[in-house]
């Protein structure tokens, strides 16, 4: 049975060329916040997530912080989410911004990819890039999961963020570059892919940091976005520099139960 991230993927697929067909197109915006909502409300017991207040979004280095595992192995993952346009491209993968963070030292404007790789190794997480795609010349060489080939699931992909370092990535080649990368996956892969042990050995972002202390525990479904600040011994000051999303991810196998989007 297909999971609820490889649900969400194969819609992003089919809405994202739904949307340029019949010109009511979906942005990278929209696909964040639907697809992470659906995430909670498929299967609320194994995707947590936490919505930061609109107030501080303004600041923020990356869309959304990703915990995938279970207790006491956590992955952490710092995502910033790219939306691919009809000639292939991602128009904003090289955004810079006018506001720096002071802990950056680094005078404005500075590169996204800055605050993301500054951030991330300030929070021990990795810095990674999450594509919502359509393409129609997606195929194998774009493919570097150890599955069979299976086009929807290209609608989410995650890489490195290193992919954003190679040149002419807001051009047509763009989708064709990130993913012709093999470090670059489903993002289902992260969670269940049925062969990560395979994987685990080859591909960066199985080389995610791990969490150092333990986010979620048996009472999980009662923890509040302060409380879980609080374990990270957050200083109320570098909140304006968290991302809009925490997300926590567990693959408890006993976790299965999902509902239809
Ligand atoms: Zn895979």
């Amino acid at each position: 049975m297909a999971t609820t991230l490889e649900k969400v993927a194969e819609r992003t697929w089919k809405r994202t060329a739904l949307g340029w067909q019949l010109k009511c197109r979906q942005g990278e915006e929209t696909f964040t916040d639907t697809n992470l909502l659906d995430l909670l409300i498929s299967s609320p017991r194994k995707h947590k997530i936490f919505k930061i207040p609109k107030p501080i979004e303004k600041h923020l280095g990356a869309d959304w912080l990703w915990y995938v595992g279970r207790p006491g192995a956590w992955r952490a993952y710092l995502v910033q989410a790219k939306k691919v346009e009809p000639d292939g491209g991602y128009k904003s993968v090289y955004h810079k911004q006018s506001f720096s963070p002071s802990w950056l030292g680094i005078s404005p404007p500075v590169r996204q990819l800055d605050v993301l790789e500054g951030f991330a190794r300030r929070f021990g997480a990795m810095p990674v890039y999450a594509y919502f795609n359509h393409y129609k010349a997606a195929g194998l060489p774009h493919w570097h999961c150890c599955q069979t080939l299976d086009i929807g699931q290209l609608g989410c992909t995650l890489s490195p963020s290193s992919t954003v370092k190679l040149p002419g990535l807001t051009g047509k080649d763009g989708f064709n570059k990130v993913h012709a990368v093999s470090e670059t996956l489903p993002w289902r892969c992260i969670q269940n892919c049925p062969n990560i042990n395979v994987q685990t050995q080859s591909k960066a972002l199985f080389r995610a940091p791990e969490a150092s202390i333990i986010p979620l525990d048996e009472d999980a479904d009662e923890i509040s976005l302060e409380d879980f600040l609080r374990r990270f011994d957050f200083q109320m000051e570098e909140i304006p520099f968290l991302p809009k999303y925490v997300v926590i991810s567990t693959d408890e196998s006993e976790v299965d139960e999902e509902t239809s989007i």
